[in-house]
C-alpha cells in the first residue's frame, strides 16, 4: 500500500514537473478538472494508472490535472479553462443541461457485471444498533451524510427514502451534512454523534481492506441484495463515472484520449483495479434526477398540473371568468325565455278570457234585444190580462155576482191576478227601460214591505215545494230608497235561487229564513237556505253571465241582481254558511229621510 502511494507522487511530482517545464508552450497543454471527493492523496492515488496512461500517450501534450470540488469544478467549465472533466455521474448530468460535455469512457470497475451497475450508496449504523434494519427504522434517528448533492451519497438514498415512501423531512430526528473527505461520517458514528451514515458503497469495504476500519463494527441498514455487486449497499446501483470533454475540446486531442483511456489497464497489484469502457448510458441518472428533481429536473414542478395552474393562473382565471359569464349568460338567457314564454301563455289566456267575455258579451246583447221585443210583446197581453181581472174583479163586486158560488173566493183571486199581472208588467217595464238604459225610477221605500211583497210573489211556489218560510226582523228599521221593482227583482231571485237548493231536501229541511237587519252604516236583507250549499266551481263563477249548474237555468240571475244592487250603491254576497246551505246577503246605504216611519215586524 505504502509502496503504491509513493509510486503514485513520484508519477504525478513527474507530470507536474514535466508541465512546468512546457509551460511556456501553453496550446500544448492539457487541462484536466478532476473532482476531488477524496483527501488529495488518496485521489491521486485512485487515479493513478489513468493519469499515467494519459501522459504516456500523449507525449506531445502536457497534463495540467486540478482537482476541485462541485463548484470549483463548474466555475472552471464556465470559465473555459478545462479540456476534460472527471466527475461522478450525478454532477455529469447536472452539468450536462448547462454545458456542452460528451463522454468518452466509463469507468468500469471490472468486479461489477453489469458495468451499469456500479455506484450506490449505503446507509451504515454501528452493528451494536440491531433494530435499524429497514428505512422505516429510521423514524427518530439522527442521521449524517457527505453533502446533499453528494451523488454516491444522499442523493441516492434521499431517492430510496422516498421510493420507500418514507417522508424523511418530518421523520429523521435530524440530518446532517460533514463535507469531504467522507471517512469522518464514520468518525461520527463511532463518537455516537449520528445514529447512521451515508456512505459511497465500496468505500467501507476499501477503507477494511487498508485496516482502516473493522467490517463486523457496522451494519447496513435497508441492505439490497445484487448478485456479482461486491460492495455493501442500500440504494440502487448506476453507472460509474464519466470521462467527459468539453464542446470547446480540440476533437483530434479528444480522440487521442479516448484512445489512452481505452487502452489503459490497471497495473498490477493496484488497490481500485479500475479501468476505462465505451461510454455507458447516463439514463438511469437522468430518471433519479428526475424524480428528485435535480439538475436539469430542477425546475420540474412535483406536482405539474399544480404547477401548471399555478404558472398560467391569470389566464385561467380569466377562462374562469368567460366560462362563467358564458353559463351566466346562458342561465339569464334561460330564465329570460322562460319569463317570454310565461308571459306569452299569461297573455294566450287573457286573451283567451277576453274571447270568452266578448261571447258572453255579445250574447248578453243579443238576449238584451230578444228581450227588449219580448218584453214589447208581452206588455200587450199583461195589460189584457189586467184589464179582464179588474172588469171580472168590479163584475164580482156588484149585488147580483155576490150570489154566485164563491164569488168571494173569486174576487180575491182575480185581485191577485191584477197584482200578479201588474208585477210582471211593472217587471217588464224596468227590464225595458234598464235595456234602454232609461233612469230608474226612485222612491223611499218600507224595507219589510219590499220583503213581504216579495215573498207574496214567491207564495204558490213555496206551497209547491212545500217551502217553510222563518221571518226575522229586526224592529225600528228606517226606509230606504231604491226602485221598488229592481229591489224586488233582486229578491225575488234570491229567493228562488234558495228554493230550487232545497229541492232535493226532505220536506222536514225545506226552512227559508228571511231577515233583515239594521246594521252600522247600511241595511242588509238576507235569505239564508239549508240546502246543498255553493261548489268552489259556483263560489268563483256565481256572478258570471250565463253560469249555471242547473238544467233549466240560465245563469243570469245573480250576474243581473249584482248590476242592480251595484245601481242602488249596495252589495250582493252570497257565502257558505258553517251549518250548510247558502246565506244570501244584499246590503243597501242609509239615507236620511225628514221622518222615519216606524214598522211593526210581521210575523
Ligand atoms: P240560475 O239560477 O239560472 O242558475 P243564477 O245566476 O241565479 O242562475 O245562479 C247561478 C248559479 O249559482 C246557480 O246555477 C247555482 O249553481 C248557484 N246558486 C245560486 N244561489 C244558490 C243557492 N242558494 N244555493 C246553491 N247554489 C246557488
Amino acid at each position: 500500500m505504502k509502496t503504491s502511494i509513493f509510486k503514485g507522487s513520484l508519477v504525478l511530482f513527474c507530470v507536474f514537473f514535466s508541465m512546468g517545464l512546457l509551460a511556456e508552450n501553453p496550446s500544448s497543454r492539457v487541462h484536466l478538472g478532476v473532482l476531488a471527493w477524496r483527501d488529495a492523496p488518496s485521489l491521486q492515488q485512485g487515479w493513478q494508472t489513468t493519469l499515467q496512461a494519459l501522459e504516456e500517450q500523449l507525449p506531445e501534450y502536457h497534463l495540467k490535472v486540478h482537482w476541485l470540488d462541485l463548484q470549483e469544478l463548474e466555475q472552471a467549465i464556465a470559465g473555459q479553462e478545462l479540456d476534460f472533466v472527471l466527475t461522478n455521474p450525478g454532477h455529469y448530468v447536472d452539468l450536462s443541461s448547462r454545458y456542452l460535455l460528451a463522454p468518452l469512457a466509463s469507468l468500469q470497475n471490472p468486479s461489477v457485471d453489469p458495468p451499469q451497475q456500479a455506484i450506490g450508496s449505503v446507509v451504515v449504523a454501528l452493528s451494536s444498533r440491531g433494530e435499524l434494519n429497514d428505512w422505516q427504522d429510521l423514524r427518530g434517528q439522527r442521521l449524517a451524510a457527505v453533502s446533499p448533492d453528494a451523488f454516491g451519497g444522499f442523493q441516492l438514498v434521499q431517492d430510496a427514502l422516498e421510493q420507500a415512501d418514507f417522508p424523511w423531512q418530518e421523520e429523521l430526528a435530524s440530518l446532517q451534512f460533514s463535507g469531504f473527505p467522507m471517512e469522518q461520517l464514520l468518525g461520527w458514528l463511532d463518537a455516537g454523534r449520528v445514529d447512521a451514515v451515508v456512505l459511497r458503497s465500496c468505500l467501507l469495504e476499501s477503507l477494511a481492506e487498508a485496516g482502516a476500519v473493522e467490517l463486523s463494527a457496522y451494519r447496513v441498514v435497508a441492505e439490497q441484495k445484487q448478485a456479482d455487486y461486491p460492495c455493501l449497499h442500500s440504494s440502487r446501483l448506476y453507472p460509474d463515472w464519466p470521462f467527459l470533454r468539453l464542446g470547446s475540446t480540440n476533437p483530434e486531442l479528444a480522440r487521442q484520449v479516448t484512445l489512452a483511456l481505452l487502452s489503459s489497464y490497471p497495473q498490477k497489484g493496484e488497490v481500485d483495479g479500475y479501468q476505462w469502457t465505451a461510454p455507458l448510458s447516463y439514463q438511469p441518472v437522468y430518471e433519479l434526477f428526475e424524480r428528485l428533481r435535480l439538475g436539469p429536473f430542477a425546475d420540474f414542478p412535483k406536482n405539474p398540473v399544480l404547477a401548471f395552474v399555478q404558472q398560467h393562473r391569470y389566464w385561467l382565471l380569466a377562462a374562469l371568468l368567460l366560462v362563467l359569464a358564458v353559463f351566466g349568460h346562458d342561465l339569464r338567457a334561460g330564465y329570460l325565455i322562460r319569463k317570454k314564454t310565461q308571459e306569452l301563455k299569461a297573455a294566450e289566456i287573457t286573451a283567451r278570457q277576453k274571447q270568452q267575455e266578448m261571447i258572453h258579451l255579445s250574447r248578453f246583447a243579443l238576449m238584451g234585444e230578444l228581450t227588449a221585443g219580448l218584453a214589447h210583446e208581452l206588455n200587450q197581453p199583461l195589460t189584457a190580462i189586467i184589464n179582464y181581472a179588474r172588469g171580472s174583479e168590479r163584475y164580482l163586486q156588484q149585488p147580483g155576482a155576490q150570489q154566485l158560488p164563491q164569488a168571494q173566493q173569486l174576487q180575491k183571486a182575480m185581485g191577485k191576478i191584477v197584482r200578479q199581472a201588474e208585477q210582471a208588467a211593472a217587471t217588464i217595464k224596468n227590464l225595458r227601460s234598464f235595456l234602454r238604459k232609461e233612469s230608474p225610477e226612485w222612491q223611499e221605500l218600507e224595507p219589510l214591505t219590499l220583503m213581504e211583497e216579495a215573498l207574496e210573489f214567491m207564495e204558490a211556489h213555496f206551497r209547491q215545494e212545500a217551502v217553510t218560510v222563518i221571518r226575522d226582523y229586526s224592529s225600528d228599521l228606517p226606509r230606504i230608497r231604491g226602485n221598488p221593482v229592481q229591489l224586488l227583482q233582486i229578491l225575488i231571485n234570491l229567493l228562488a235561487n234558495a228554493v230550487d237548493a232545497m229541492h232535493d231536501n226532505s220536506s222536514a229541511e225545506r226552512r227559508l229564513q228571511v231577515g233583515c237587519q239594521l246594521l252600522e252604516g247600511y241595511l242588509e236583507f238576507q235569505v239564508a237556505d239549508c240546502g246543498e250549499g255553493l261548489s268552489t266551481e259556483a263560489l268563483n263563477h256565481l256572478f258570471t253571465p250565463f253560469f249555471t249548474t242547473k238544467e233549466q237555468g240560465m245563469g243570469l240571475g245573480l250576474k243581473l241582481s249584482l248590476s242592480l244592487a251595484t245601481a242602488h250603491q249596495g252589495q250582493l254576497t252570497l257565502e257558505n254558511q258553517p251549518q250548510g246551505g247558502v246565506l244570501a246577503r244584499l246590503r243597501l246605504p242609509l239615507y236620511t229621510f225628514a221622518a222615519k216611519m216606524r214598522h211593526k215586524p210581521s210575523q
